[in-house]
């Protein structure tokens, strides 16, 4: 038996999207709601099986970049994945995203392997807007459901004005384009989770 094949990654993104939430979920299969910010960065270890090897990844969860944002190469440096979130109800998140792997691919190593994460799927509400919503056409079955209903998870969302501000269209559309793995998550509910990392161990295999 050989021993597991040891990786670093690393996690970017804009403060509160949920890094440590999904790491926490990972590694413990738990979640906090209020979660204290993390202080500098936290170091976690977690298994992943594949069906002909275990890594062992070692996931370093980052945070303050935003005011020492010369730290960040420190993290990323050596590192062989990293998990880029944002999150699905706040649309800046995305673009902070976005230069957090244009920083990747130009300071990293060049066969790092980089997921794009849209976390806090369980906040997204009601389904995306289709093409009869968006022209204003209505829709009985719609009509029906708004009044009477318990208030759920879903709808509190929705009356708060959370749900989702970025559609994964548009996201999978980009990580496409840059050549990123795509996964949408909850660590709340767990959604996504064991995916994210198990994708990222299975492309890693493969290099
Ligand atoms: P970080 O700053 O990126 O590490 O974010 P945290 O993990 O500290 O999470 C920030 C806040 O978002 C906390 O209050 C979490 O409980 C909450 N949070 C994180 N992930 C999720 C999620 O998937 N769904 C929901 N509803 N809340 C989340
Ligand atoms: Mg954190």
């Amino acid at each position: 038996q050989s021993k597991p094949i040891q990786i670093k990654v690393v996690l970017l993104g804009e403060a509160a999207v949920g890094k440590s939430s999904l790491v926490l979920r990972f590694v413990n299969d738990e979640f906090q709601e209020n979660k204290e910010p993390t202080i500098g960065a936290a170091f976690l270890t977690q298994k992943v099986r594949l069906d002909d090897a275990v890594l062992k990844l070692d996931i370093w969860d980052t945070a303050g970049q935003e005011r020492f944002h010369s730290l960040a190469p420190m993290y990323y440096r050596n590192a062989q994945a990293a998990v880029v979130v944002y999150d699905i109800t706040r649309e800046s998140s995305l673009d902070r995203a976005k230069s957090w792997i244009k920083e990747l691919q130009r300071q990293a190593n060049p066969n790092i392997v980089i997921a794009l994460v849209g976390n806090k799927l369980d906040l997204a509400g009601t389904p995306e807007p289709t093409e009869s919503a968006a022209t204003g056409e209505s829709d009985a079955a719609d009509e029906g459901s708004e009044e009477g209903e318990e208030e759920t998870d879903e709808t509190r969302a929705a009356s708060e004005g959370i749900g989702r501000q970025v559609a994964t269209a548009t996201a999978r559309a980009y990580a496409d384009e840059a050549g990123l793995l795509f996964l949408e998550t909850s660590a709340k509910s767990g959604e996504g989770v064991v995916e994210t990392f198990t994708e990222i161990a299975k492309k890693l295999d493969l290099n």
